[in-house]
């Protein structure tokens, strides 16, 4: 690590990997021998369509999307695709199946009710403080499309595996672990991440869709609002956060290149949870707040035995240069986001960092 830099376990925005870090650095004032930063190019450019396709050609190999796939950029997070994917997809006298599993699932439910649409939650885990993922859910046979969230940020579980939907596509807010490991894409209808957890700055969203799904949508939407608006052009409708996808491309260049590919990445995200969990797990000091079987491989959520001790842990793990161990301020305690650019590294310190407190405190 460099000797300025902290182990970082921000939630998001968060960790990059230093070669991407790196690599923009060195070649932000002049990108391609073009005599200008990438801020800079037009996005009608030879160079900004080299970084656009080429974002988009690394995300099909790495997830193994054939051509009925487009991936999509488009700007107001994930949080705008809560509203976009009803509006697009759920006519009159339509009805679409949700699954509540925390924070983020409830605002997709609550823009899809804002709009009047027909939904129905299916299940939830809202009665155990969405400390787990619903197991054996019944889905209705006419639902559109069912709705989850792969990853809870905020309370640290995640699906292990995807459901059988009996072909009603599946539609996941993987915001907080695509691109995490590798999974089957079939089931899926449309994938949407904020890139800023483990893809890339904020300011875009990555939209993987279906070519069927793009014909449900309605004609009579506003442009911006409109899924076809941005597969029809390349996600260059307008002008798109050029940055954003810029480290995009350099990430999946990275996962593509160093790492070797999703299952080496997940190889790597499995070491690196296990580590912290068994350490979590070794005592009674700290407290995991998932339950086993739900527990998220991205965001390692823990309690200490009193709200002080959460507190000087915090801080103490800053002064010895491990940031971002917060939990989410809805639901206090402690969360290690150990996102792809996390090193094995960084959670092997903070395990030791934790045996230390513990030592001392305990
Ligand atoms: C962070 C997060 C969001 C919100 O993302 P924005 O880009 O801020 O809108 C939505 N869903 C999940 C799972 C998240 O982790």
């Amino acid at each position: 690590m460099k000797e300025d830099r902290i182990y970082n376990f921000n939630a998001g925005p968060a960790a990059l990997p230093i070669d991407v870090l790196e690599e923009i650095k060195d070649s932000f004032l002049n990108f391609g021998g073009s005599g200008m930063s990438i801020t800079e190019v037009s996005h009608r450019s030879r160079w900004f369509d080299d970084v656009i396709n080429d974002a988009v050609d690394r995300t099909k190999r790495l997830l193994n999307l054939d051509d009925t796939f487009h991936v999509l950029f488009i700007q107001g997070g994930a949080s705008l695709q809560f509203c976009m994917i009803p509006m697009n997809f759920l006519g009159k006298d339509e009805s679409a199946d949700y699954v509540n599993t925390g924070t983020w699932s409830t605002k997709a439910i609550k823009e899809a009710e804002i709009q009047g649409k027909t939904i129905k939650v299916v299940a939830s885990s809202e009665d155990h403080n969405f400390s787990y993922i619903p197991k054996n859910i019944t889905f209705s046979s006419d639902a559109v499309f069912i709705h989850i969230t792969s990853n809870n940020t905020i309370k640290g579980t995640q699906w292990a595996s995807f459901p059988d939907t009996n072909g009603v596509p599946l539609i996941a807010d993987m915001s907080s672990d695509i691109m995490s490991r590798p999974f089957r894409v079939d089931k899926f209808g449309l994938i949407y991440a904020g890139a800023q957890k483990n893809i890339g700055p904020a300011g875009v969203c990555m939209v993987i869709i279906k070519e069927d799904m793009l014909n449900k949508v309605p004609d009579k939407l506003p442009s911006m609002l409109k899924y076809t608006t941005y597969s029809s052009k390349n996600s260059m409708f307008n002008t798109p956060p050029c940055f954003s996808v810029y480290v995009i491309q350099l990430v999946m260049k990275w996962l593509e290149e160093t790492i070797g590919g999703l299952e080496k990445m997940a190889e790597i995200n499995q070491k690196k949870s296990r580590i912290l969990y068994e350490a979590i797990d070794s005592g009674d000091f700290y407290n995991g707040t998932a339950r086993p079987d739900s527990r998220s491989l991205m965001n390692v959520t823990f309690r200490l035995p009193d709200e002080a001790l959460e507190k000087r842990f915090v801080e103490q793990a800053l002064e010895n240069g491990l940031g971002g161990l917060k939990g989410h301020r809805s639901v206090g305690g402690c969360r290690a986001s150990i996102y792809n650019a996390t090193s094995i590294a960084a959670v092997e310190t903070l395990v030791d960092f934790m045996k230390t407190f513990e030592q001392k405190n305990g």
